[in-house]
């Protein structure tokens, strides 16, 4: 078993598709072990990117992931990394694959609708950025 950890970021917040999102993963049979409505504010955005630092979008990125709620949710699965990026799609909507969520709904490389960790690394750090383990409801 995988954890991995999604958001829905603002402009999918905003946009209405927490619960066609939610949807997809369920219907993919990965199981949503906690769950969030979370307002970053800029600072915890940065923190959350910090891999990103110096990079030109970092600022406008966060910015972006500051401006409103994000849901987010803790993925079960075997291979729960790479399936929920599968399903996301590649960062810039462009070159997302037909049926990924980012080809069916994102309008810019920014404004992506999802996003998900990319390694059990980056996982373990980012599920620890925003649940305890009392949240965790294996
Ligand atoms: P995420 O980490 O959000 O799941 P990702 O792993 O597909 O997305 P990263 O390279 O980690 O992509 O970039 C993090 C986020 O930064 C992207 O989702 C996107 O919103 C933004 N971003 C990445 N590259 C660019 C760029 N060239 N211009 C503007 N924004 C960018
Ligand atoms: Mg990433």
């Amino acid at each position: 078993m995988e954890r991995t950890l999604s958001i829905i970021k603002p402009d999918g917040v905003a946009r209405g598709l927490i619960g066609e999102v939610v949807r997809r993963f369920e219907n993919a049979g990965l199981k949503i072990v906690a769950m969030k409505m979370v307002h970053m504010s800029k600072k915890e955005a940065e923190g959350f990117y910090a891999v990103h630092r110096g990079r030109g979008f970092y600022d406008s990125l966060t910015d972006s992931m500051s401006s409103g709620p994000c849901v987010v949710m803790i993925l079960e699965g075997p291979g729960a990394i790479a399936q929920t990026r599968e399903m996301m799609g590649a960062t810039n909507p462009k070159d997302a694959a037909p049926g990924t969520i980012r080809a069916d709904y994102a309008f810019s490389i920014e404004q992506n609708i999802v996003h998900g960790s990319d390694a059990p690394e980056t996982a373990a750090f980012e599920i620890g950025y925003f649940f305890n383990a009392l949240e965790i409801c294996g």
